[in-house]
């Protein structure tokens, strides 16, 4: 499969749902929920967890199980929340900041890797509130900016720069 479209969807629980379990408990309860309903498993690629840890489900080169009619070149993901929503949501009704930061770290992290032209919600497809929030009001594709920390080498070259200027 070669994914072209990312859609985000939420796990509809509550806000405290699987509070201080590792996110691979979620995945797991996500995944057999996805096998009780005959599919071969979790339907969605990846599920970000309140505090901002993704874990991937289904692997991207797979197919997804995620919107009626839209698995095709698409992957999902998941957000944990969402509870008693509606499509006309804020992003912040719903998630954490660290969410929202995981989120967009893991949509550039899909975009260096496949050449995705749409970002959707599942609730553009289906009469649903799923992810509880306009994808397209919230997120986009290509602008979307990380901060980016230097990394140990970055560190390393800049400070023996740094020695070299002063001799
Ligand atoms: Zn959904």
């Amino acid at each position: 499969m070669i994914p072209t479209e990312i859609i985000i969807h939420c796990s509809a629980t509550r806000p405290e749902w699987l509070e201080g379990q590792p996110l691979s408990r979620a995945v797991k309860t996500i995944d057999s929920w996805h096998k009780a309903k005959g599919w071969k498993g979790i339907g969605y690629h990846y599920v970000v967890g309140r505090n901002g840890k993704v874990l991937p489900g289904r692997p991207e080169s797979e197919q997804g199980a995620h919107v009626r009619g839209h698995n095709q070149n698409t992957l999902g993901i998941c957000l944990l929340g969402g509870f008693g929503g509606s499509a006309d949501d804020t992003f912040n009704d719903h998630f954490t900041k660290e969410q929202r930061l995981a989120l967009e770290k893991l949509l550039v992290d899909i975009q260096t890797r496949h050449d995705i032209t749409i970002l959707s919600g599942h609730n553009i497809y289906a009469n649903k509130g799923c992810p509880c929030f306009d994808v397209s009001k919230e997120f986009s594709l290509g602008k979307i900016t990380v901060p980016q920390v230097p990394s140990l080498f970055d560190s390393i070259i800049a400070f023996i720069s740094k020695l070299f200027s002063k001799v």
